[in-house]
């Protein structure tokens, strides 16, 4: 291969390289913004119907290398990097079951998992809460880490949803890619922050399922910005010469 055809081949996000990059990228930017301390978390990325990258178990992210990162199969057999992560169940669960899902983001960010210890999942206290999917994000119960117990509750949370949480352990984001699953992450943990708030508050009033219906009706068009606000209209001309300003 010429030196250019492998240049073309590494700046491709679609080649095995390139995703294994993006997982350690992910990892890091999840350091970066705050929801992962030490090596809590996981990150994967679907490489095609049946295979996935993940990342590896118990690797500080600051020393996270591309060739680190496993290749695991829908059967639970990995090849190349070093030992995928222990909750390589849950990814390969919903791999396997979701065929939209891209990527997956797993963490123990500080806000969504305090509230996951109490049990409780985010109500529909703020519109936002839509971004998961759904008129709400549910709380998986308890089950020990590293289990299929723990997979499995967790995609019965996550039915017609892309976040949860996990009961005394954390939050769990699914996306069609890596950057819709961050993203996802970071509105969870900020969700779970203002729900803290407004429950020390007091009074917090819950939006109903028709407005949440109405919100997510909402979402739905939001990529089509021409239906969505007719009253905004695009033009082309420039503006208006300002007045000369008195001295
Ligand atoms: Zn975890």
């Amino acid at each position: 291969m010429t030196e250019a055809a492998a240049q073309a081949t590494d700046s491709d996000p679609s080649t095995p390289q390139a995703r294994r990059a993006a997982v350690v990228a992910a990892c890091q930017r999840l350091v970066r913004d705050g929801l992962v301390v030490g090596t809590a978390g996981n990150v994967s990325i679907r490489r095609d119907a049946a295979h996935f990258f993940v990342s590896p178990t118990g690797t500080r992210y600051d020393a996270l290398r591309p060739e680190d990162v496993p290749l695991v199969d829908l059967r639970g057999r990995w090849r190349d990097g070093r030992r995928p992560s222990s909750e390589w169940r849950i990814h390969r669960d919903l791999y396997r079951a979701r065929p939209e899902v891209g990527a997956i983001v797993h963490t123990h960010s500080r806000e969504a998992t305090a509230l996951a210890c109490t049990g409780r999942g985010i109500p529909a206290f703020h519109y936002m809460v839509a971004a998961a999917g759904g008129a709400d994000v549910r709380c998986a119960p308890y089950r020990p880490f590293g289990t299929q117990a723990l997979s499995e509750v967790a995609l019965t949370a996550l039915a017609d949803r892309r976040a949860c949480l996990l009961a005394n352990h954390g939050v769990l984001c699914v996306g069609a890619d890596i950057e819709a699953a961050l993203g996802l992450a970071m509105e969870i943990e900020d969700l779970a922050a203002k729900y803290r708030i407004a429950l020390a508050l007091g009074g917090v009033e819950i939006l109903d399922a028709a407005q949440m219906r109405d919100v997510l009706d909402r979402f739905a068009s939001y990529g089509r910005q021409e239906s969505a606000d007719p009253d905004l209209v695009r033009i082309a001309e420039p503006p208006p010469e300002l007045p000369e300003q008195p001295r």
